[in-house]
């Protein structure tokens, strides 16, 4: 068995000593199957969550009403949910409640997609009732049972397929497809907060320039923030390089640039993004604006931007022209070595020296001098060294007296 399920193998042991069904589920037994990289195990047993707090020395209530009960096993923790059934669907929102059961089968029925509902027991045999193998091997993602029902009852699972289309390249099986097409309108139903999340796990997937269209073609965009209007745009955006792009920050920034949105503040807060993330989006944005080529980059702005910003900057510009960024992340950190000073605080002088120098009182003019100073500094006309910055702003003032 792979390293990920070998570690967490102990607690499907235990359970299976004490007489439970155990198995793990979900996306890593997908994952295990595709031959990608297995992310969270986690594992579904017969076990009420009170037995399975009760077998095991160390865990954590994190939603025991859901079946939702963490083992910490080794160092690592694992979700370990009961067997259940999801309760009435209100509002074509996930239940608040649960139903416990005692089969495996009903568990994986209401999962989502058949990819998603594959069981593996403790030897490593698969346990797959809906056909979830099939379906990766022909790339399909296909709902559990009736299409329209399962995207009726729970809306965000639309939301679901076109992310898993970014993350796996996959494509959507016709039915699933015709189903998200009947049913966009009840994404309205669900919360910012959870389109959010799927959102920026669909920006980071290696096949994003794929899903992004397919939110205009589904209509799913019709009823996302700030993404009503822009059909066409999201089409385009299929031709940007989104997998070079290592940061949210810079994903965001892209979207908004490929959707041609002009403020991108609003249109971030509507996502409900942190409000640094938002800023690091609009810092990017304006500065690609501000530098309209690699090459342009003056000091001033490179010594402003910061080197992890303007990396940001050639990153996404690199992703809408698809020229490779290295040559300029190469240049950018070169130039950036060589600026005299990183930050303002590395200045050899400050706000109080420059008043006891000039001897007048403070007042905006502190800043503007110090600003001409670091400017100078970063331009390299004067050291950063008291005297010469001394010497340099008394021949300043000197000239801008014969100015005026
Ligand atoms: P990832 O690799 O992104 O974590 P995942 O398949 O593990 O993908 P999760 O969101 O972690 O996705 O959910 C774990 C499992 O729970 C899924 O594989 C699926 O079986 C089930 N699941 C999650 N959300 C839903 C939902 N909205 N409706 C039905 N089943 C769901
Ligand atoms: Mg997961």
């Amino acid at each position: 068995m792979k390293p990920p399920f070998q570690q967490a193998l102990g607690i499907i042991r235990q359970l299976n000593r004490h007489g439970y069904e155990a198995y793990f589920v979900g996306g890593a037994v997908r994952d295990l199957l595709l031959g990608r990289p297995i992310g969270d195990v986690d594992i579904a047993t017969s076990a009420l969550p009170d037995e399975v707090m009760a077998i095991f020395p160390k865990t954590i209530d994190v939603g025991s009403k859901h079946g939702t009960v963490v083992v910490v096993h080794e160092g690592t923790a694992y979700e370990v949910t009961t067997f259940r059934t999801d309760g009435d669907y209100e509002d074509h929102r996930r239940p608040e409640s649960v139903t416990f059961v005692r089969s495996l089968e009903e568990d994986l029925k209401r999962r989502d997609f058949t990819m998603n509902a594959i069981a593996m027991d403790e030897h490593g045999t698969i346990i797959d009732p809906f056909g979830g193998q099939e379906a990766i091997e022909k790339r399909l993602i296909c709902t559990v049972g009736e299409a329209d029902a399962r995207f009726r009852e729970d809306a965000l699972r639309m939301m679901r397929a076109v992310r898993f289309v970014s993350q796996l390249g996959f494509s959507l099986a016709i039915d699933t497809k015709k189903a998200i097409i009947a049913n966009a309108p009840l994404l309205a139903h669900i919360s910012v907060e959870r389109m959010t999340m799927e959102m920026e796990k669909l920006l980071a997937g290696p096949f994003a320039a794929e899903a992004l269209p397919l939110l205009a073609e589904t209509g799913l965009s019709t009823y996302l923030p700030g993404l009503a209007e822009k059909g066409e745009w999201l089409r385009r955006a299929a031709a940007y390089r989104w997998p070079w792009l290592a940061a949210r920050e810079e994903r965001w920034a892209l979207l908004c640039h490929a959707l041609g949105v002009k403020e991108s503040r609003p249109f971030l807060r509507a996502w409900k993004l942190p409000n640094k993330v938002i800023d690091e989006a609009g810092a990017i944005l304006a500065t690609l604006a501000a530098v309209p080529e690699p090459a342009a980059w003056t000091n001033e702005q490179l010594f402003l931007a910061g080197l992890k910003r303007a990396l940001s900057v050639e990153v996404v510009r690199a992703a809408l022209t698809g020229k490779p960024y290295e040559p300029q992340h190469d240049e950018l950190r070169r130039r950036f070595a060589a600026l005299p000073i990183k930050t303002k605080g590395e200045l050899a002088v400050n706000g109080k020296v420059v008043i006891d120098w000039i001897g007048k009182p403070a007042g905006p003019w502190v800043k503007e001098t110090l600003d001409a100073i670091w400017r100078a500094v970063v331009n390299g006309e004067v050291e950063n060294e008291k005297e010469r910055i001394y010497a340099w702003l008394m021949e300043r003032s000197r000239t801008q007296e014969k100015n005026c």
